[in-house]
């Protein structure tokens, strides 16, 4: 089984709509084991380091307002592939483009309010996950198929 890992976060309306179950439950039931999950009211400087590299555009403003506007579900899934179906979990970044069966395609109708985050690549997911979490706040642990016993 790969140890890939991605950083998904459910974002201020999603917390606030009560979406968190029906978002994290895509995941699981998908077969993506849970290592880290916190609800977090992140810092300016924290969303400035997340989106660094769309400090220049003209929406950044507003994305830096929304994101401050409520408390946000950090977690991180792992499992083969993650990073890239995590992405395909998510939809695409305008939900009128997302399909129909992923989170922002049924979830969603703004992309100024397009409910969730996920990394785009193994290099981001890295760099996010080590930005939002403490090395001690992810778990390790073995699915079993026989259940706990
Ligand atoms: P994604 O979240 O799909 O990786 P980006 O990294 O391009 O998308 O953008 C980060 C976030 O910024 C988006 O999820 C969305 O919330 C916001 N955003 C992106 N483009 C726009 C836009 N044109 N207008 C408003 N908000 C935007
Ligand atoms: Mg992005």
């Amino acid at each position: 089984m790969s140890n890939e890992r991605t950083f998904i976060a459910i974002k201020p309306d999603g917390v606030q709509r009560g979406l968190i179950s029906s978002i994290l439950s895509r995941f699981e039931n998908r077969g993506y084991k849970l290592v880290g999950i916190k609800l977090v009211t992140p810092t300016e400087s924290l969303l400035r380091e997340h989106y660094n590299d769309l400090q220049s555009k003209p929406f950044f403003p507003s994305l830096l307002s929304y994101m401050l506007s409520g408390p946000i579900l950090a977690t991180v899934w792992e499992g083969k592939d993650v990073v890239k179906q995590g992405r395909a979990i998510l939809g695409a970044t305008n939900p009128l483009q997302s399909a129909p069966g992923t989170i922002r395609g049924d979830f969603a109708i703004e992309t100024g309010r397009n409910v969730a985050h996920g990394s785009d690549s193994v290099e981001s997911a890295n760099k996010e996950i080590a930005l939002w979490f403490k090395k001690e706040e992810l778990v390790e642990y073995k699915p079993s198929l026989f259940g706990w016993i």
